[in-house]
């Protein structure tokens, strides 16, 4: 799939809209705790301002109620812009309002202005009209670089894309690596090619998994949605996270990954607790012998070594989903240790954003991972094998 290019857009003396994804972690001073996408977005801002154009930067923050919050500003987004553009850069007070179309309307090249986030507008999440129209007024271009949000069907990332011919839009450098990435990771992966998928259900996971299953050699399952597989098997999952109407998906599942080879491991054994509870007690057990009424909240310490051994030979990784609930310390080992596995590998490994991105840059390991997504509903989709509805427009030439 070839996306339009920035490249290709004359944007000399033209006012350049870029949808970015500003969504950062803030702590409860507001100071922002983790700015990798406002970094991830610099190649296209600085891109654009080198050639000598306007740069109008619009992102969602939160999720405001469709009205102006104090709490959910994009000012903290400015100041971290201003540090590392090392330029300035205005705040206007509205996203489509007074302020913004006059600041848009004095707008001069080499200037930034940063438009206030754009779910003050609660036309944003319905994808209306009126406001993608007004969004598209303030610009010659239109570029989407929030592949984080680019799954959803908003104004400002889908709907805005009709107002533009196809000499006028263009993927960002952020937008185009995401998607070149997952393309080459689901049609050419350097084999053996292992997935590891965790996090909480299967129902989240089940498409992926569905559509990664011709494409590796090898599956890990763990987190929680591991015992409806182990429930599945005849195992007695004590209390632990099950979805029993996907009973019969999840060993349809186990039979198609053994009609086509591909090798599907369980957890062997199981980190289980009394309760739900970071203080709650906890032992390792075997996957046979989850005592009843306690649940498992992470894999033990001989599947973290069976799942270290299918580590050691694979050339490519992928990572979507925790292997326990890693928020709690005491169930936060096994993530732990298969990311320092996956870090230490000489495969490719892909993290699929959302909680296992998290969990990486947690523990400092994001510089290990040949690539971190930064977007974990969108990852998903493309695991998917969906094409997203703010990619679709800027499709130049379709996937073979
Ligand atoms: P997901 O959004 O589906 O990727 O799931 C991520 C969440 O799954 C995290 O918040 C984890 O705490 C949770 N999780 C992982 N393992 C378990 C488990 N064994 N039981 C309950 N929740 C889990």
């Amino acid at each position: 799939m070839e996306l339009y290019s920035i490249k290709d857009l004359d944007l000399k003396n033209k006012k350049v809209f870029i949808r970015c994804d500003f969504n950062v972690p803030t702590d409860e001073y507001n100071n922002i705790t983790d700015d990798r996408r406002i970094r991830s977005a610099l190649a296209t801002i600085n891109y654009c301002l080198d050639q000598e154009c306007a740069v109008i930067l619009a992102s969602h923050f939160g999720r405001p109620e469709g009205k102006f919050d104090e709490k959910y500003s994009l000012a903290p987004v400015q100041k971290r812009l201003f540090q590392l553009l090392k330029r300035d850069v205005v705040l206007a007070s509205d996203v489509v309002g007074e302020d913004a179309m006059q600041k848009v309307s004095e707008l001069k090249n080499g200037e930034v202005l940063l438009l206030e986030n754009l779910r003050f507008e609660a036309g944003e999440t319905k994808n209306n009209e009126e406001l993608s129209k007004k969004l598209a007024s303030m610009a010659d271009i239109y570029i989407n670089d929030a592949f984080g949000v680019s799954h959803r069907a908003h104004a400002s990332v889908e709907g805005i894309t009709h107002f533009f011919d196809n000499n006028s839009k263009a993927a960002g450098f952020l937008l185009q690596k995401e998607i070149q990435f997952f393309a080459t990771l689901m049609k050419k992966p350097a084999r053996p090619f292992v997935a590891i998928v965790g996090g909480s259900k299967v129902s989240g996971k089940l498409e992926a998994l569905v559509n990664l299953l011709p494409r590796v050699d090898k599956i890990l399952i763990g987190g929680g949605m591991a015992f409806t597989f182990l429930k599945k098997l005849g195992y007695n999952i004590g209390a632990s996270l099950v979805e029993d109407d996907l009973l019969d998906e999840a060993g349809r599942i186990m039979d198609e990954a053994k009609r086509l080879g591909v090798k599907f491991y369980l957890p062997v054994d199981i980190i289980a607790a009394e309760k739900f509870d970071a203080e709650a007690v906890s032992k390792a057990v075997t996957s046979q012998e989850i005592p009843d009424g306690w649940m498992g909240l992470d894999i033990g310490p001989a599947t973290v070594r069976l799942y270290r051994e299918v580590l050691n030979n694979v050339q490519t990784v992928l990572w979507n989903g925790p292997m326990g609930v890693y928020e709690m310390e005491r169930f936060a080992r096994g993530s732990i240790k298969i990311a320092g596995y996956v870090a230490d590998s000489y495969a490719t490994t892909v993290v699929g954003g959302g909680d296992t991105a998290d969990l990486v840059q947690r523990i400092g390991l994001d510089d290990e991972m040949t690539f971190i997504s930064t977007g974990g509903g969108a990852s998903l989709e493309l695991l998917e094998g969906k094409t997203l509805p703010g990619v679709e427009p800027l499709v130049k030439v379709a996937a073979e």
